[in-house]
């Protein structure tokens, strides 16, 4: 049900959500899919703005949720290139991202009254040790939680009968002679940062066409 909402009415797209998802799943299950990085950062990273804060020192410990099974869209709305394009990024669109992303703030909140962190810790400001079941860290994180901008997809690397856009050598079907080497032929979100990645796309390519 979910890969036909989110696919649009593009059958081939919502076989490909359903493929990728069955890819995720069984990454989990054989725990080789990593589902969060927890950072811990000297100082405070959060939603509230300086002279909200008080005179205090932070540790943040950010849950950056990395391989989420929602899935997001974007269209063109014009045929002006000029105009933007509509983007709907579907964030917590599907269930078990929301449980995963709430257990990430859990176990970073565990870590944190666990030694050695626990020589540390003084008290939690947020989202505060009132906030302590999963439904009240969810409804929490429903109003904080923002993008780590590791966007990917919107020009899949994927067979075209599973709605990709560009085939193994960057080549974008049904067209002559156009290549797309970015970001946004990385099929599903990967668990790390992006940056290596693009880069190793721009050396894949070189090798390829020269
Ligand atoms: C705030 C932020 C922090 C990030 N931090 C990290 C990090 O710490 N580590 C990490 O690994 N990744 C990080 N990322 C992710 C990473 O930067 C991106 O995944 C990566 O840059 C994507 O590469 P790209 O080549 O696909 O797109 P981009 O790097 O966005 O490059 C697109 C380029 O196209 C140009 N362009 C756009 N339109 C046109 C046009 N019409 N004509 C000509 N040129 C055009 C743009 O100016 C830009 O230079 C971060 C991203 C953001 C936004």
């Amino acid at each position: 049900m979910y890969a036909s909402k989110y696919a649009n009415g593009n059958s081939k797209l919502e076989q490909g959500i359903k493929v990728q998802h069955q890819i995720s799943l069984d990454l989990y299950e054989r725990d080789e899919q990593l589902p969060s990085e927890l950072n811990l950062e000297p100082g405070y990273s959060g939603p509230t703005s300086v002279d909200q804060r008080g005179n205090q020192n932070f540790t943040t410990i950010n849950a950056v949720f990395y391989s989420p099974l929602s899935r997001g869209r974007t269209h063109i709305t014009s045929t002006d290139h000029n105009a933007r394009p509509a983007v709907d990024p579907a964030y917590w669109s599907h269930p078990i991202d929301v449980a995963m992303h709430v257990a990430s703030l859990q176990v970073a909140r565990k870590l944190l009254r666990t030694p050695p962190l626990q020589s540390i810790y003084i008290k939690e400001f947020e989202p505060g040790a009132d906030v302590e079941s999963d439904e009240e860290v969810e409804a929490y994180l429903k109003t904080v939680a923002k993008s780590d901008n590791h966007e990917v997809g919107t020009m899949a690397m994927m067979p075209e009968a599973l709605g990709g856009v560009v085939d193994t050598k960057f080549r974008v079907y049904g067209l002559e002679n156009v290549r797309v080497t970015d970001a946004s032929v990385i099929p599903m979100p990967i668990g790390s940062h992006m940056e290596s990645t693009v880069y190793m796309l721009g050396e894949k390519v070189r090798v390829i066409h020269h």
